[in-house]
């Protein structure tokens, strides 16, 4: 337990389901009050409220598509009306789907960079403004990827996405850092989420996956949850601009494995 979470405010994006949800219900088990969003999905967001208010925790579900500044900043404002601020910021909404880059359409780059990386801008941007208006020593979370280090053919747009996560983190985190706002991203391996069940669900695709992990497993949403919660916390009051990466090890070169090259 952090006891420092207890009744502070966390805003965090794409939260219906996945890494977000489960960050979600963390954040409320610590005794934060969470404002949930969605893009469309209204019913798996409700799922994650009830789960929290259920446990006697404090929530709200706010719709807004993250790469749409009014509706972003209309996000925030529905968290300083319901709960008179908010002290930490999650960025976290993230899609992707595979082309060939030289087949990829422009609208199909736009769409993962406007979610992926603009929509990181924007909610950092919301985060930043209240935190300074309030004079607030807030903290912002980026959920970038292992892609911000790995190159990933078929995924350009994604990866570039992420690679602009890793300099937003940086850039903003020295910025602010004068005013004690706090920046950092975590940068997953592969996480058992609905945006690998395509891959987790074909055994052969599962098993390549599992041999490109040197502790040898895919990870669950609560282990990164596990770790947003910490970050935010004060017992990592002296942590910013840092990605921490939480991939099994994938990022160590394992085809270097057992002495290999
Ligand atoms: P997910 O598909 O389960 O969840 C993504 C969430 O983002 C969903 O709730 C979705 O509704 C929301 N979202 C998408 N577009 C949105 C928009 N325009 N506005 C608001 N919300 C929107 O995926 P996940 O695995 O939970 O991914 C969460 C984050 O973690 C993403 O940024 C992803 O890139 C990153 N990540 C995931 C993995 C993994 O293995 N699962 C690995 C590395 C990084």
């Amino acid at each position: 337990m952090y006891e420092d979470l207890k009744n502070k405010v966390v805003v965090i994006t794409g939260s219906s389901k996945g890494i977000g949800a489960e960050m979600a219900i963390r954040f409320a088990e610590e005794g934060s009050k969470v404002v949930i969003n969605y893009n469309a999905n209204e019913a798996a967001a409700r799922q994650v409220l009830e789960t929290i208010t259920n446990k006697g925790g404090e929530a709200i579900g706010v719709a807004a598509n993250v790469s749409d500044e009014n509706a972003i900043a209309h996000l925030a404002e529905n968290a300083i009306s319901t709960f008179g601020g908010f002290d930490i910021w999650i960025n976290n909404a993230g899609m992707e789907h595979p082309y060939p880059t030289h087949e990829m359409s422009l609208k199909a780059w736009q769409e993962v960079i406007d979610i992926n990386l603009t929509g990181y801008f924007i909610g950092s941007k919301q985060a930043l403004k209240h935190f300074l208006k309030e004079q607030k020593k807030g903290v912002i979370i980026n959920m970038s990827s292992v892609h911000q280090q790995i190159p990933w053919p078929l995924f350009a747009h994604y990866a570039a996405s992420k690679g602009g996560v890793k300099l937003l983190t940086e850039s903003t985190a020295m910025e602010y850092a004068p005013n004690g706002i706090r920046i950092n991203a975590i940068a997953p391996g592969a996480i058992n989420t609905p945006i690998n069940q395509e891959k987790l669900t074909d055994p052969q695709t599962k098993k390549e996956l599992e041999e490109m992990i040197p502790l040898g497993y895919i990870a669950e949403p609560k282990d990164i949850a596990n770790i947003a919660v910490w970050l935010a916390s004060n017992q990592a009051s002296y942590v910013t601009g840092i990605t921490l990466f939480a991939d099994g090890g994938m990022t160590l070169y394992p085809s270097f494995q057992a002495g290999k090259g």
